[in-house]
């Protein structure tokens, strides 16, 4: 009776693990070659894509992580920030880390850069065949310079591990180039390659100083991504007839709300902290108008403060903005991507 089982337990079970042995492979297979042909296709393609990493800001938030962009054009591929979760949802969505040309930032704060060493780590894991470059306005070395420090460790244990062929120590780490703007209403040019042109702008997000935002060019098409900042009269000069705005804002409304009930629950701390956020934010009105006055195609809001969840929040967060702006305007949701044909 015993060898009966084990015999149908062999010819029941040999089969099933054999087939799902073979599944697994081919469905690896079949993730990696996905992967390969979507990070081929954007590294060849004649558009500009635009993916948005995070759409969120610092607030814990179920459905949006905070600041990131990634911009691939020409065979180039630029990061603008790298707050928590960006380089996960980098990863997720098969971007081509190892390929990585640079990345910009537009300040220091936490929801900016918290993910500056991940990225580092995993564009290196990736085949990175350099340090990677990174841009930003006055202060950017001393940023890259702690997490070069912070990482040294882990790269070094990469090395010793997987050795200098394959994980070699010469390109672990980072270069800042810091970004000087002498006139605040101008943007300055200092990126151009393979016909991908970046500028950098300054913005106002007193007092982090200084502070700046982006504009991209490619075959006729122009993004342009606000930082974190106030309104400023610079930025619907800087966003002129833009394809793409990304741009920052707040529904101070909500925060406001929030800062009073917190004060009320005897929570000082959080209260005075909500209410500060709003001086140096825009709201979506606020980006609505400047899109209007600069005559850009979409506007999509970025940096989704507070975390809105369901219809009605989603509509108290763009309420006044459709009177303010003509065009189309979205909602930013992380993940999501844009493709710009060339004009
Ligand atoms: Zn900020
Ligand atoms: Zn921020």
């Amino acid at each position: 009776m015993k060898i009966i089982v084990q015999a149908l337990l062999f010819f029941l079970i040999l089969p099933s693990v054999a087939f799902s042995q073979s599944n697994l492979e081919s469905r690896i297979r079949e993730n990696f070659e996905k992967r390969l042909k979507k990070q081929a296709s954007l590294l060849s393609s004649n558009k500009m894509h635009v993916f948005l990493l995070g759409s969120g800001g610092p607030m814990p938030n179920k459905s949006r992580d905070n600041s990131g962009v990634a911009v691939i054009a020409g065979g180039v591929f630029i990061m603008v920030d790298v707050g928590p979760g960006i380089v996960k949802n980098m990863n997720l969505l098969n971007l081509p880390a190892g390929k990585i040309s640079a990345l910009f930032l537009t300040h220091f704060h936490s929801d900016h850069i918290s993910d500056m060493g991940e990225l580092d780590f995993q564009t290196w894991a990736q085949g990175r065949d350099r340090k990677l470059d990174v841009y930003g306005p006055e202060g950017v070395k001393q940023v890259v310079d702690g997490y070069n420090m912070a990482y040294r460790l882990d790269a070094s244990y990469r090395t010793a591990h997987h050795s200098e062929e394959w994980m070699p120590s010469k390109n672990a780490g980072m270069v800042p180039h810091t970004l000087n703007i002498s006139d605040p209403g101008e943007a300055v040019l200092f990126f151009n390659r393979n016909g991908l042109k970046a500028w950098v702008f300054k913005v106002n997000h007193s007092p982090v100083k200084p502070a700046v935002g982006y504009r991209f060019e490619y075959r006729g098409n122009v993004v342009v991504i606000s930082g974190d900042t106030v309104k400023t009269p610079t930025l619907p000069k800087i966003a002129r007839n833009a394809d793409l705005f990304l741009c920052e804002a707040i529904q101070k409304e909500m925060v406001m709300a929030i800062s009073k009930v917190a004060k009320e629950m005897d929570n000082p701390l959080l209260s005075r902290q909500m209410r500060d956020i709003t001086d140096y934010h825009m709201s979506p009105v606020e980006a609505a108008e400047i899109a209007e006055e600069a005559g850009v195609k979409k506007l999509v809001l970025v940096h989704v403060v507070p975390p809105i969840e369901g219809f009605f929040a989603k509509r108290k967060y763009l309420e006044g903005t459709d009177n303010a702006f003509d065009g189309e305007i979205i909602l930013g949701e992380d993940m999501t991507s844009f493709e710009l044909d060339p004009k």
